[in-house]
Parts: structure tokens; C-alpha cells; sequence
């Protein structure tokens, strides 16, 4: 199977859209939430946690971490 360019964008744009904010792992959508300026990807079916932090972050990281076990 053969794509033109255009067909290939439109392909891979179609991808991002059935991925995106959707738990790698399960496939269920992710909820997003705000702790403390950090955004926060969470699944509602396993509970994984998906997120963008810099290294900055990554001590307020672990107490949310301790906050979502409860
Ligand atoms: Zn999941």
C-alpha cells in the first residue's frame, strides 16, 4: 500500500487523534487534573499517572505521588 504525502499526514493525524489522552497501557481515556500547577494525565481504569515534569518538578512529584496512593 502506497501513500501520498498528503495521505500519509492525514493517516498520521488520525493515529494522534485515537491516542491522544489515552492510557498507554489500557487504551481508557485519561482524566486530567491540576495539582499545584503540574498537569497531571490520570487513567481512570489502572490508575497509571502520565505526566510532563522537569527536573525542577520532581520533589513536589513524590508527594503527589503519596497523595494519589491514598
Ligand atoms: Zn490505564
Amino acid at each position: 500500500m502506497t501513500f501520498t504525502p498528503s495521505e500519509k499526514e492525514e493517516e498520521r493525524i488520525k493515529l494522534r487523534e485515537l491516542h491522544f489522552m489515552h492510557c498507554p497501557k489500557c487504551g481508557i481515556k485519561l482524566i486530567e487534573m491540576d495539582y499545584k500547577q503540574i498537569k497531571i494525565d490520570r487513567c481512570s481504569e489502572c490508575l497509571g499517572i502520565w505526566l510532563d515534569a522537569n527536573e525542577l518538578e520532581q520533589a513536589r512529584l513524590k508527594k503527589i505521588f503519596s497523595i494519589l496512593k491514598k
